[in-house]
């Protein structure tokens, strides 16, 4: 698991058979930490896999670019 290219896996174990990414407790730790290790900035996370949704992994996309 590295910034660039986040899984985690089996973040939404237990859940399957939604049509939309239900990890948003996961994205919010994400974008938390970020805000952490960045000194404040809020970074935009999107989760792009999602096991609930019969990816095989959890997958997020993180914004290169601070939102503020
Ligand atoms: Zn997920």
């Amino acid at each position: 698991m590295g910034l660039d290219d986040p899984q985690v896996p089996l973040c939404c174990w237990g859940r399957t058979g939604v049509d939309k990414p239900v990890c948003f407790i996961s994205t919010g730790l994400l974008q938390e930490s970020l805000k952490w290790v960045s000194g404040g900035n809020e970074f935009r996370v999107n989760e792009s896999k999602c096991v609930a949704m019969g990816d095989a992994v959890c997958e997020f996309i993180i914004q290169k670019e601070p939102i503020s």
